[in-house]
């Protein structure tokens, strides 16, 4: 099995920490500068039985200007060409501006989208439930799950659901 997997999150919400979990700090090819191309391979994971290509998605945020807008659209060209989306969020924002636009850009997204709640490791029980039904009254999500990148939660977990759409 083998497929392509992308990341998307407002910062700070986790994303290379979980990139690095899940593929290890070895070989792991990061980088943080912006990104002005499409579908660039970020990672590769390979195991045995399967290999998950991770690409890179540039920031979805509220477009400022037509630099912005073309960002945004090929984006979600890139989201409706993978075969897993995650949408990685934390505590912090409380479906804030951020997760909001993210959300709205993955409404029409055909691919399976998994929501990844992340730093499950400091969110109390009855945060987490809440943030758990106000995402899941969106009906968008093929799956939901709480992790935590820094502390090696559920990642496994993770990986077998993500491979389980490739
Ligand atoms: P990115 O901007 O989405 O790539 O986010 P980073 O991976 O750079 O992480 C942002 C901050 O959140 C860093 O200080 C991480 O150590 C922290 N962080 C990431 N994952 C977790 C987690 O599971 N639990 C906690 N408590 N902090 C985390
Ligand atoms: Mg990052």
């Amino acid at each position: 099995k083998s497929g392509f997997v992308t990341i998307v999150g407002r910062p700070n919400v986790g994303k290379s920490t979980l990139m690095n979990r899940m593929v290890g700090e070895k070989i792991a090819i990061m980088s943080d500068k912006p990104q002005t191309t499409r579908n660039k391979i970020q990672s590769i994971y390979t195991q045995e039985n399967y290999q998950i290509i991770f690409l890179d998605t540039p920031g979805i945020h509220k477009p400022k200007n037509k630099l912005g807008e073309y960002m945004v659209r090929s984006a979600q060209q890139t989201l409706n060409e993978v075969d897993v989306v995650l949408f990685l969020i934390d505590d912090t924002a409380n479906m804030g501006g951020g997760d909001q636009f993210i959300l709205e850009s993955l409404k029409g997204i055909k691919t399976p989208i998994i929501l990844v709640i992340n730093k499950i490791d400091k969110i109390p029980p009855d945060a987490y439930e809440k943030m758990y039904h106000l995402y899941n009254e969106t009906g968008i999500f093929e799956e939901i799950i709480g992790i935590s990148a820094l502390e090696d939660i559920n990642i496994q977990k993770l990986l077998n659901k993500i491979i389980a759409f490739l």
